[in-house]
């Protein structure tokens, strides 16, 4: 059986750049499935059903919580989010590291759940940079950067609870320490016991018979 993927969540401020970078780390490199979630957002210009999001109304999302259909859902600056939960699973027995980015509420959730979850949390280097980039991507009106500018700032109190910091400041550099991240903890002892107790055994072997 092919060894099972590592499941990732990759949080952030609004407008650190998660989307960006994680466009960035599928085009690179092939091992990694990223879960799309459903949410009852409207969709921005440019975004289309069911490849950012599975856009919802929300008797549709009620319906799909009832169904036990998502990992976790969260409410978001008045709106749901949810990782549905197929789609994550195929793709670990597959052997491919799943990466969910989603906000801390839902992280917590899912760490509770699957404990050997790996929780990196990236930040754009300053606050009037994350403002910039907000302002730049130029998808929400001033309120809504305002209220998302508010929610990073409650959300700043909470970083300790993640395993990981990444810096996302040069693009291609924190794509590539994402995935060295990644990468490493693969090799984890308490994700290596079946490898472990084989070259235990097979050490035990070859000594008795020196
Ligand atoms: P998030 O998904 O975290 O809300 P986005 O990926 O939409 O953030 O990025 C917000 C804005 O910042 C976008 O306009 C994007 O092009 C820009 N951006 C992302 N990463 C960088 C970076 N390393 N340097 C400069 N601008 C960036
Ligand atoms: P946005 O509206 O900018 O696409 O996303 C808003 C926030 O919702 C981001 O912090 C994003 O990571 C988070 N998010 C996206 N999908 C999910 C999800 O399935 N569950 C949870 N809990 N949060 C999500």
């Amino acid at each position: 059986m092919k060894e099972r993927g590592v499941l990732v969540i990759v949080s952030g401020f609004s407008g650190a750049g998660k989307g960006t970078v994680m466009k960035a780390l599928m085009g690179k490199y092939d091992n990694y499935a990223l879960s799309i979630s459903a949410t009852t957002r409207a969709p921005r210009t440019g975004e289309e059903n069911g490849r950012e999001y599975f856009f919802k109304s929300v008797e549709e999302f009620e319906k799909m919580i009832a169904q036990d259909q998502l990992i976790e859902y969260a409410n978001y600056v008045g709106n749901y989010y949810g990782t549905p939960k197929a789609y994550v699973e195929s793709k670990l027995d597959e052997g491919k590291d799943v990466i969910l980015e989603i906000e801390l509420q839902g992280a917590m959730k899912v760490k509770e759940k699957m404990p050997d979850t790996v929780l990196i949390f990236i930040t754009p280097p300053t606050a009037e940079e994350l403002k910039n980039r907000l302002v730049g991507r130029g998808t929400e009106d001033e309120a809504t950067i305002n209220a998302r500018l508010r929610r990073a700032s409650e959300e700043a109190g909470y970083m300790e609870k993640y395993d990981y910091l990444l810096i996302n400041d040069d693009l291609d550099t924190c794509v590539r320490e994402l995935h060295e991240l990644i990468q490493s903890e693969h090799w984890k002892v308490s994700r290596n016991i079946d490898r472990i107790n084989f070259i235990r055994e097979d050490v035990k072997i070859f000594s008795e018979g020196e």
